[in-house]
């Protein structure tokens, strides 16, 4: 047996170590196929076996690769096999509710799903809602800094955390208690927002104090289609002129809405562009808001228009549908036609963000970029905050085409740029968006920034043990 393998069973106990290869597999593995390998996966219970952890891969030179539910799609996740997985499931535990003060501490395993359904029973929520709400765990999406459908108006995971209990991996394993319980703080440095977004290279999250808010009293959906990309923009620019308090705002284009009903079906249907948006209102005012939208889709020239007067409503009418289906629908064309025992495709979720009022002109850029390289490309994203996700992928048998692939993915970031966005909005950098990383601070002339983020890095990790080689290309 290994000799690391040996001591962390002395250190932790047997049944919180696992080298079983079966095991070792499935924890080495994100949701994009991309796979690494681990001595062995490791399952802590509390701060205290973290820390445990922390102070002996520091003493040993051992690498720890963090991990919630391994949702992520960029590598941020993937170990290799020069450590171990360390992974958060076990650590679930809601330990506090205070709804005066809307907060609540979670442990870094705790699904964000677990922790919204506690919450709506009493009328609250936690807003950050990835559209992999039902896997990714609040340790996880602190550390990718996620987002989700509500962002244009609760922004992303940055502006939810109040407090962090951290483990570093230093001679130590010391405990920092960062933040608090209040929405005001000025102590120093704001090292959670350091954290936060950070992909598990600075510290480990044991713990967490998010604040909370109430939930909508109604949530009133509207979808409709539009022949024409400028009707559909001109549809958001009136809602959001409209001062509708606006909760949800998700655009799939045309062909991609197509394939999606074609692949995984639809009970909303329609031909052109899908524009969903849900708005948050009162129970009295919930008809003449749904009124309200339904006159602003029909003005700007939707030609199918659904409704719904409540979230339930719309989920059992299948609004969202389609804008969900967005990724399985992609792995599904992209797989279509393999046989089992071939290689899967290489799936690249791209997470750009353009200001909204510059979507037209990207979108019509994406299209020419993707017939530039004929790479197929499926498109859809967060309309009310600018927040694009093209979809886009290469097999294996088109293997002698990836410097192309790398080039058309890399102008999607180029473009976005150009129209003065950013290349990763909630998804983050992990392994394979390094490159993009350089362009973007490269184009603001500030490569400084990553030195200084390297820098940053070592006061944190001194020995690289943590996550290493993730987020931070060499400069
Ligand atoms: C179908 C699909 C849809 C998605 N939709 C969205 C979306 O709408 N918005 C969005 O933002 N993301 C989305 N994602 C990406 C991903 O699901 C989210 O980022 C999610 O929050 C990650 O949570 P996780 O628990 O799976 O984290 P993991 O994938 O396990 O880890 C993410 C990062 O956090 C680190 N980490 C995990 N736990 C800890 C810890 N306790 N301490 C230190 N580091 C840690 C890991 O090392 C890694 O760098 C989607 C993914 C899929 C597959």
């Amino acid at each position: 047996m290994n000799r690391h393998i040996e001591e962390l069973i002395k250190l932790l106990g047997e049944d919180k170590v696992s080298t079983d290869p079966i095991t070792i597999k499935l924890y080495s593995k994100n949701a994009v196929y991309y796979e690494g390998s681990a001595l062995a996966a490791v399952f802590p219970e509390s701060t205290v076996d973290v820390s445990k952890l922390a102070r002996y891969a520091y003493e040993n030179d051992l690498k720890i690769y963090p991990q919630g539910s391994a949702s992520e799609i960029v590598g941020s996740s993937t170990p290799r096999e020069d450590g171990i997985v360390v992974n958060f499931m076990r650590m679930r535990k809601i330990k506090e509710i205070n709804y005066v003060d809307s907060y609540v501490v979670a442990e870094p395993g705790v699904r964000l799903i677990e922790l919204n359904n506690v919450l709506r029973r009493d009328g609250y929520m936690f807003p950050i809602d990835p559209a992999s709400i039902k896997s990714a765990t609040v340790g996880g999406a602190i550390n990718s800094g996620s987002g989700g459908m509500m962002g244009a108006k609760y922004g992303t995971m940055k502006d939810w955390v109040l407090g962090l209990e951290v483990v570093l991996p230093d001679e130590d394993g010391t405990v920092l208690r960062l933040g608090g319980k209040t929405t005001k703080n000025r102590e120093g440095y704001d090292l959670i927002r350091l954290i936060v977004g950070s992909e598990g290279t600075l510290a480990l999250v044991t713990e967490s104090t998010l604040r909370i808010t109430l939930a909508p009293e109604r949530v009133v959906t509207v979808a409709g289609f539009f022949g024409d990309l400028e009707d559909l923009m001109a549809c958001v620019v009136e809602i959001k002129k409209s001062k509708l308090d606006v909760l949800i705002m998700e655009f799939v284009d045309d062909a991609t809405a197509k394939m999606t009903v074609e692949t995984l079906g639809s009970k909303v249907v329609g031909e052109g562009h899908l524009l969903i948006t849900s708005v948050s209102t009162v129970d009295e005012a919930a008809e003449r808001v749904r009124d309200a939208l339904v006159h602003i889709y029909d003005e700007a020239g939707a030609n199918k228009i659904y409704s719904a007067l409540t979230m339930e409503e719309a989920e059992d009418m299948g609004i969202f549908d389609i804008r969900r289906n967005l990724y399985p629908a992609s792995i599904k064309m992209a797989s279509m036609g393999l046989r089992d025992d071939e290689e899967k495709p290489y799936i690249f979720v791209e997470d750009i963000s353009v200001p909204p009022t510059k979507l037209v002109e990207a979108v019509r850029r994406l299209r020419n970029i993707s017939d530039k390289y004929g790479f197929p490309m499926v498109l859809g994203g967060h309309v009310g905050d600018g927040n694009l996700h093209p979809v886009v992928w290469i097999r294996e048998s088109e293997r002698d085409k990836m410097e192309q692939f790398n080039k058309f993915v890399l102008d999607i970031m180029e473009m976005a740029i150009e129209l003065g966005g950013v290349i990763s909005s909630e998804h983050g950098i992990g392994t394979v968006k390094k490159d993009g990383l350089i362009m973007s601070f490269r184009s603001k002339n500030s490569l400084k920034a990553l030195r200084l983020m390297h820098e940053i890095k070592k006061i944190f990790d001194p020995k690289n043990i943590l996550n290493p080689d993730k987020m931070l290309p060499s400069v």
